[in-house]
């Protein structure tokens, strides 16, 4: 089995508004995403998919720039982030078995189903 990882990042603002510390006011943050994608095959030129293809497939979905609580259909916290980027993956067809959304330097969340 071949798991690809593709990396990149978007820039976007939200607010939670039921915390009840300091994610509640209005902040943005420079996410970092890691889409995993997985094949135990390969193709003649001995790829399981092209690179800038995945790459090209998870900036298209990524909410760059927006406000996410316009954005999304539930809540804007990491995890619900992941499950939404990954819903999006898999509805394009991509073999995605994985997502990680990283919102600081040390605090993401991987979703795996
Ligand atoms: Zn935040």
């Amino acid at each position: 089995m071949y798991t690809l990882i593709v990396k990149e990042t978007f820039e976007a603002a939200h607010t939670i508004p039921e915390h009840s510390g300091k994610c509640k006011n209005l902040h943005g943050h420079s996410y970092r995403v890691e889409a995993e994608f997985s094949g135990d095959e390969l193709d003649s030129m001995g790829m399981v998919k092209d690179f800038a293809d995945l790459k090209k497939a998870v900036r298209r979905i990524l909410p760059d720039h927006t406000y996410l609580n316009d954005v999304l259909d539930g809540p804007t916290t990491a995890e619900y982030i992941a499950q939404w980027i990954f819903t999006h993956l898999k509805q394009d067809d991509l073999p995605v078995t994985a997502v990680t959304v990283w919102e600081t330097e040390n605090c993401g969340c991987l979703y795996k189903p």
